[in-house]
């Protein structure tokens, strides 16, 4: 059975972007039969407090987008001793190193950008000796990476269609864990995702470059990938990202202004799922649901529509 899921990192009250994301994975499940699964991706649970999961909670009740399970949800901050089996894994495989490079290291290096804005990393502490490694532990705590492929990674997105990365190339050797132990978001969301049998992730397309690298963990670890369906951003009218600061647009505000099928059926106009913004519940969107009505380019939110 399709087994989709949410899984949003509680940082805030949500926001239409979030909202789009939720929508479209609760109607891709739905329109295949399938259950939506909740996990709350707060890992870094100082910046994530419980509050704000539990809004979010309340918040899909709400428009109708509860999740189907599992009660309680899933709390990644909670996971540390099975995100701890898969690590050491791959450290068995000899895969993972301590990296002691300072962020202002990393973007001093020459190394190319990747699309996504982040360094390349240029594989400085790849080969540090065991010697060289004691000498720097005893100054500073490391992170630790895992030592990637000089290797296409390939795939087919859901929406997007193919996609691929070389992951020495396009990304080099990414954090697992960080200094002070949190574990990294590309290890836990692999890990939580196939533990909890999630057929299919519906995320937004900011994640697109993090695929192939979860892909590859996948393989590495003997897991079974999910398929991935990456949806556009959402841009208010002069093409600025919504993001969490925008309160005007987090459902607490949109919570007194509209009702929940208000809010629904004018998203679902928005990204081409009605042709006119009247209400809508998101049962009723089942039924014509269809990823190629969705937009593959960026989606602008016209100005007066929220
Ligand atoms: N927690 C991430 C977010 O809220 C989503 C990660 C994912 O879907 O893989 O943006």
């Amino acid at each position: 059975m399709t087994a989709g899921r949410y899984a949003p990192s509680p940082s805030g009250r949500m926001h239409l972007g979030n909202l789009l994301c939720c929508l479209l994975a609760w109607l891709s499940a739905k329109s295949k039969g399938g259950q939506v699964l909740l996990r709350i991706e707060d890992l870094d649970a100082a910046r994530c407090p419980r509050r704000y999961a539990e809004a979010i909670v309340d918040d899909l009740a709400w428009l109708g987008l509860a999740a189907d399970g599992p009660q309680p949800p899933v709390y990644q901050s909670e996971r540390a001793a099975v995100y701890q089996q898969f690590y050491d894994r791959l450290a068995a495989k000899g895969l993972v190193y301590p990296c002691f490079c300072s962020r202002s290291q990393l973007h001093a290096a020459s190394a190319p950008h990747r699309s996504d804005g982040q360094v390349v990393y240029p594989g400085t502490c790849r080969g540090l000796t065991p010697e060289e490694i004691a000498e720097k532990a005893r100054r500073k705590a490391p992170a630790w990476r895992v030592r990637v492929p000089d290797e296409e990674i390939a795939f087919t997105d859901g929406h997007l269609g193919p996609y691929a990365e070389n992951l020495a190339r396009d990304c080099g050797d990414f954090y697992l864990r960080r200094a002070d132990g949190v574990f990294a978001y590309q290890l836990a969301v692999v890990v939580d995702d196939a533990l909890m049998g999630v057929t299919e992730v519906v995320r937004g397309a900011d994640l697109l470059s993090s695929t192939p690298r979860q892909l590859w963990l996948y393989r590495e670890l003997g897991l079974q990938a999910p398929q991935f369906y990456h949806l556009p951003l959402l841009l208010d009218h002069e093409g600025r990202r919504l993001s969490k600061r925008d309160g005007d647009q987090s459902l607490e505000n949109l919570r007194a202004r509209y009702t929940p099928q208000e809010i629904v059926g004018r998203l679902a106009f928005a990204c081409g799922l009605q042709d006119a913004p009247r209400p809508a519940a998101p049962q009723d969107l089942v039924g014509a649901f269809d990823w190629a009505r969705v937009p593959r380019h960026d989606i602008f939110l016209p100005e007066h529509l929220f």
